[in-house]
């Protein structure tokens, strides 16, 4: 008896945590916006000539300055 409850709450509790994991995936995939990429831990850049936001990872690197793309970059800075 008492194994027979352990089993229906451990099966309960896998259920639970299966669809609370599914709606919270859920959520988060409904509101993904332009936040989203910084709820990846992403860093985003803004690039020096055009003022773009990229991905570090994406973006085109010039001493201390971020650029969008090597064109830009080549561009150089923008003061505005
Ligand atoms: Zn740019």
């Amino acid at each position: 008896m008492g194994k027979l409850l352990f089993w229906i709450a451990v099966i309960a509790a896998v259920w639970i945590a299966i669809k609370f994991a599914q709606s919270s995936a859920r959520r988060a995939g409904g509101r993904a916006g332009d936040a989203s990429k910084d709820d990846r831990g992403e860093p985003m850049v803004k690039c020096a000539h055009c003022g773009v936001h990229v991905p570090r990872s994406e973006s085109v690197p010039a001493g201390h300055l971020h650029y969008c793309s090597g064109a830009h970059r080549d561009a150089g800075p923008q003061g505005r």
